[in-house]
């Protein structure tokens, strides 16, 4: 057996579902008609009435059934192995929180189920909500994003609605240049425009660089903390008291969180708004598994502010929904992604304060030792070998063999790993991020970075073999350029239309 868990084995190509149809084949068999057939003419408008048939394909059940399973087996996910993507936090979801979000009364419950109906719901809303703030120290909470990307452009909405109550939106936002791409996404879409604050040579925002770039035009600096580069901003008091003084705002990105709880607290140490993700710290399946939440806390001044409508109790203890007359409106239909919010409130219960700091010192315990395990052969240029939850890499130590991070993504592969986060931060060049989460187990660890070792030898005996990988993959190395920008998506039955 390979000493890693990926080997080659039995795989099953997969045609295009279209490409497998025959014509007249069936995967289900009604009844005939009993009642009277009607022509569509005389109940449709015109517009509406296909003039030729529906491109369906057309197949029996079981061909359906191994075409998807079929597919199913491509697919790499945390339930297949080790998924060290950086700033993702792929973490292991406990089945429970499955469980839990299809009990019936929450996975059955219609959005427009009235009020009096959904008690349940609005107060685990409530619940979780709480357990939030509590994490976080922020005073309140609205659960309505639907991701971490639309919590960031949530919270900025609301300290723009702050600051034109003050009497001016002004126009600027401070980004320190380790930020994810969302950051100045968000700046954007709010109107703002981005001002990038450059991290000290050590990987650290300094208070200076922030005063030298705050003032009155400065609406806020949206700052990560840990940072992207794994690095817990020492300076953070000092920088949130910088902005505050010139009346700005601190947005903290939240999606680090998993390295901080129960130690510190955002409210606590300055910041005024931040998301969470609760599809990477909070524990539900994402990327291509299921979709996201990403609810914002703020401070006091900018709660009026959260979307609406928001879950309430009502002084006999029942709950009620109800909009601030000061609130952005509504983000998202209905109250955003409620089976995520139930997966992550089940998973907070699972583990509650104890369980929860347990998570971040077991998150910065493994990528430590990650750290320990390849730092003397693996270039990290920051942190003086010592991180919090992730170990961003680089492949400057292999710039003599020609041998890049995307070869290194692709020889792990080779190995049975998912890739860390390649190419970001975009402060380290060719930059290997890996965050292996509190969920994986010792070992797991040192199969990694056995491979990383094995990998590092290899580029130096045989670098043609790793810009040749992967090879133990059911397609080989592509052309990454021409795969994104003309690739192939429709096969025989597609075409006809194009
Ligand atoms: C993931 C991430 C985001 C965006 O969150 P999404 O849920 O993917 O929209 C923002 N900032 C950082 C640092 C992240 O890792």
């Amino acid at each position: 057996m390979s000493k890693y868990p990926g080997v080659p084995s039995i795989g099953f190509n997969e045609a295009l579902i279209f490409d497998s149809s025959r014509e007249g084949r069936m995967g289900c068999s009604l009844p005939g008609l009993d009642v009277p057939e009607v022509d569509t003419a005389d109940v449709l408008p015109d517009a509406l009435i296909r003039t030729r048939d529906a491109e369906l394909p057309e197949l029996s059940e079981p061909e359906v059934t191994r075409h998807f399973t079929r597919l199913s087996t491509w697919n790499f996910s945390v339930d297949h192995g080790f998924y060290p993507l950086g700033s993702c936090t792929m973490k292991y979801n406990p089945k429970v929180n499955e469980l839990t979000a299809r009990l019936p009364g929450f996975s059955m419950l219609h959005p427009y189920t009235p009020v009096h109906l959904s008690q349940g719901a609005i107060e685990l809303m409530m619940a979780l909500e709480e357990a939030l703030r509590e994490v976080s120290g922020m005073a309140a909470v609205s659960l309505q994003p639907a991701a971490g990307a639309h919590g960031e452009l949530t919270a900025m909405m609301a300290v723009r609605a702050a600051l034109t109550k003050r009497g001016n939106p002004r126009k600027k936002v401070l980004i320190p240049d380790t930020a994810h791409g969302t950051n100045p996404a968000t700046v954007t879409l709010n109107g703002y425009v981005t001002e990038p604050v450059a991290s000290s040579e050590d990987g650290y925002l300094t208070a200076d660089a922030v005063r030298e770039k705050m003032n009155d035009d400065v609406a806020a600096l949206m700052l990560t903390n840990p940072n992207t580069l794994g690095l817990f901003e020492k300076n953070i008091k000092e920088i949130c008291d910088v902005v505050h003084s010139r009346g700005g705002f601190v947005f903290g990105d939240g999606a680090n969180l998993n390295a901080i709880m129960g130690k510190a607290r955002p409210g606590d140490f300055g910041v005024d708004a931040m998301q969470f993700n609760l599809h990477k710290t909070f524990s539900t399946p994402h990327g291509g598994g299921g979709p996201g939440s990403g609810p914002v806390g703020v401070c006091a001044e900018l709660a009026p502010f959260l979307p609406g409508p928001r879950p309430v109790r009502n002084a006999d203890g029942t709950f009620d929904l109800v909009t601030l007359p000061e609130s952005i409106g509504r983000v998202r239909s209905f109250f955003g992604n409620f089976g995520v919010m139930v997966k992550a409130y089940t998973y907070l219960r699972e583990l509650g304060a104890a369980g929860l700091e347990k998570v971040s010192e077991m998150a910065v315990l493994n990528a430590n030792y990650l750290l320990s395990l390849i730092g003397d052969t693996w270039h990290v240029p920051y942190g003086n070998g010592r991180c919090m939850h992730e170990v961003v890499a680089s492949d400057k130590h292999l710039a003599h063999t020609g041998v890049t991070t995307l070869d290194v993504a692709k020889g792990l592969v080779d190995r049975g790993f998912h890739p860390p986060t390649v190419y970001f931060p975009l402060v380290v060049k060719g930059a290997l991020m890996c965050e292996p989460t509190e969920t994986e187990s010792k070992d797991t660890i040192e199969e990694f970075a056995a491979a990383m070792l094995e990998i590092a030898d290899q580029a130096t005996i045989d670098p043609d073999a790793l810009h040749r990988a992967p090879v133990n993959t059911r397609i080989t190395r592509l052309d990454e350029a021409t795969a994104a920008r003309k690739p192939i998506l429709t096969a025989s039955m597609g075409e006809k239309d194009e």
